[in-house]
């Protein structure tokens, strides 16, 4: 009896110890967080901005209300997160002349459509294409917008569209996105390979992108289309939303070898936050089936119309709540970036949350709870130096060395002319 009288005081005590020494370490995060330049390389925002009800300079996080954006001005300034690289995307459609020709102009009104909005408020954020710009903006107090194309589909088969997208400030494209296209295999095409990597039309598009200097993004690829850019790049190649496949066997996931080569030819792999690259949920036919039906009525058809978005992320929010999913947390998404550190290093990884394309988690659901990420790594041990490369540095440095290639092709293309 005398032992049990001791032992629990001593147990309440280390309880009290412990809750404060993570009290203290939650502060030392929140300081962390707030003071390097985070950036995240992949959100599918865009899209909203087509419509006119989004307005990124409001606080659009009211549950049930359209539209159900998880990034905007407020929000980035409420989680400290100071860059974002929107996504110009549009699903795999037709490959036809016709159907070229629609998701050529229609990316055009997305970066209007973005363009625009953002203008609208430079009181809050810009649009920038540098990292020094960036760092300005924070200075400021202000967001820094980037641009990505997600699904080099929207080129078409113009080689042209590469520059027309890189002078309205366009800094990676995406080869493909959940299907094959003229460019590339993917990892998720039910119809499996097509050119067992890149096609002879996407061989142009690498040297085209190399010699713009522009990172060219793997994540969606099939595994054969990355070794053939491995072999094929002159600059180092980025995935701007993956994760570790040897944690979660999913298709969209990257195998080490995979990883190793990325960080051998300079490149970056960063950190996708959609739950079920994280952790695998229990199987459920009934949800699967009718997840699969609702992408085949809006996503088969190429570019979706703004009333064809709201329905669909209707229906998906009907279907949530009919079959709700267990969401991986930021421990299970901080795995996977253990992972890639562990395979790669610490130079090689960062954070592309995908967040209005699928990404979120139970504890981080919109880009104001992204203080939690931090928090998570520097429980892990993660330092201060670590996070600041972790955060931004890593993906500013690829894109640096990316742009260095295409100058010096730049270089031999005048010197050979
Ligand atoms: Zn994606």
């Amino acid at each position: 009896m005398k032992k049990i009288f001791l032992a629990l005081p001593l147990v309440c005590l280390g309880q009290t110890l412990w809750a404060q020494d993570d009290a203290k370490l939650i502060e030392k995060a929140k300081k962390i967080h707030a003071k390097v330049f985070t950036l995240d390389t992949h959100a599918d925002t865009p899209m909203r901005m087509v419509g006119k009800d989004f307005d990124i300079s409001k606080d659009n996080s009211k549950d049930g209300k359209l539209p159900d954006s998880k990034i905007d001005f407020p929000r980035m300034k409420k989680g400290s997160v100071d860059g974002i690289f929107f996504a110009v995307y549009q699903g795999q459609g037709p490959r036809t002349p016709e159907a070229n020709a629609k998701v050529q102009k229609m990316a055009m009104t997305i970066l209007d459509s973005m363009y625009a909005q953002i203008n609208r408020h430079p009181e809050m954020g810009k649009i920038v294409t540098t990292q020094e710009e960036a760092l300005a903006l924070e200075k400021a107090g202000k967001s820094s917008i980037f641009i990505g194309v997600e699904n080099g589909y929207q080129i078409g088969n113009d080689l042209s569209y590469i520059q027309k997208f890189y002078d309205r400030g366009a800094r990676y494209m995406t080869l493909c996105h959940s299907s094959n296209n003229d460019i590339c295999d993917s990892s998720t095409d039910p119809k499996g390979p097509e050119f067992n990597g890149l096609s002879p039309f996407g061989e142009k598009v690498v040297a085209e992108m190399n010699r713009l200097g522009m990172m060219i993004d793997i994540s969606h690829l099939s595994d054969s289309t990355v070794w053939d850019l491995i072999k094929l790049s002159k600059a180092p190649i980025v995935a701007t939303h993956s994760d570790a496949y040897a944690v979660l066997d999913h298709p969209r996931n990257l195998n080490d070898d995979l990883l190793r080569a990325i960080a051998k030819k300079g490149g970056v792999v960063q950190l996708n936050l959609l739950s079920s690259y994280i952790k695998a949920s229990p199987k459920n036919p009934e949800r699967e089936a009718a997840v699969a039906d609702i992408r085949k009525k809006y996503t088969s058809g190429g570019a979706m119309s703004d009333e064809q978005m709201k329905a669909m992320r209707t229906e998906m929010r009907e279907l949530n709540k009919k079959f709700p999913v267990p969401l991986a947390t930021v421990k299970d998404a901080i795995d996977h970036l253990d992972h890639f550190v562990k395979i790669m290093g610490v130079d090689h990884v960062g954070i592309g949350g995908d967040y209005d394309g699928g990404g979120y988690l139970a504890d981080c659901f919109d880009i104001a709870e992204y203080p939690n990420l931090t928090i998570e790594m520097v429980r892990r041990g993660y330092t201060e130096r670590d996070l600041k490369k972790i955060w931004g540095e890593n993906f500013f440095r690829v894109m640096k060395d990316v742009q260095k290639v295409g100058a010096k092709i730049r270089a031999g293309d005048m010197a050979m002319k």
